[in-house]
């Protein structure tokens, strides 16, 4: 490694498959893209926990939320930081979604199987939320290691630790790596490490936060999109 100032131009020239030894996956809006609106089901579920926690009618526990999350950048963080709340009984009751919101995708799994290179999942999420999703999703296969909140001891990203953490636990060469993620601000502790970025493209401002900067170095539409400029799948099977 002897790159590890993130200071790139964004989109220089295409990353080429065979050089990446570890891909890390975020996961929501990542893994599907952020129009399955599976997210703003977990994001419903967190106003209805607020709301049973604190006694709270529907608008002003979303304005809590949505301050916690400013605060902390998580709602969870908030909520541990600032009320001491069980993050188990949270991360519970805020992943009892409904994932057929979610289509299968073939396509995606074909990818990644064509795609070179061990893949991981790191996400703000848990793991039987990750498991559900993936499992949806139909890919699943492809994924050794998961790493949640819990993994993380509930420190969210953008926080520099978990990252850390998971590069120890998982054990691979950050400069071998890219992260790819839908939070650019996320992005910027993996390019600390050395690992190559890729910010799929997103519509929300709190998941634009970041997108201009350094250590963003490549940016696409979504992940299928991107995916299918580095490899080729096998044939649909028919
Ligand atoms: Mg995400």
């Amino acid at each position: 490694m002897n790159d590890v100032t993130p200071m790139r131009l964004k989109s220089p020239e295409p990353i080429d498959a065979a050089t990446v030894e570890t891909w890390v996956f975020d996961l929501d809006n990542t893994l599907y893209p952020a129009r399955c609106n599976l997210f703003v089901q977990v994001s419903a579920r967190m106003t209805t926990f607020i709301e049973q926690r604190f006694g709270l009618a529907p608008g002003p526990a979303k304005d809590l939320q949505r301050a916690l999350f400013q605060r902390h950048g998580t709602t969870l963080r908030g909520l541990m930081t600032e009320h001491a709340i069980d993050p188990a009984a949270f991360l519970h009751h805020v992943h009892d979604i409904d994932v057929t919101a979610l289509d299968p995708a073939p396509r995606l799994d074909r990818l990644l199987a064509a795609l070179p290179g061990r893949k991981l999942v790191f996400t703000n999420g848990s793991v039987p939320h990750a498991q559900r999703v993936m499992q949806r999703l139909g890919i699943e296969r492809h994924f050794d290691t998961v790493f949640d909140i819990v993994a993380a001891d509930y420190v969210p990203k953008p926080d520099p630790r978990p990252y850390a953490r998971l590069v120890e636990i998982a054990g691979f060469a950050p400069a071998g790596a890219v992260m790819v993620e839908d939070m650019a601000k996320n992005l910027a502790p993996a390019a600390a490490l050395g690992m190559r970025t890729v910010w799929l493209r997103s519509d929300y401002d709190w998941a634009r936060d970041g997108a201009e900067a350094d250590h963003v170095h490549h940016v696409a539409d979504d992940l299928v999109g991107f995916l299918e400029t580095l490899v080729q799948p096998a044939a649909e099977p028919r």
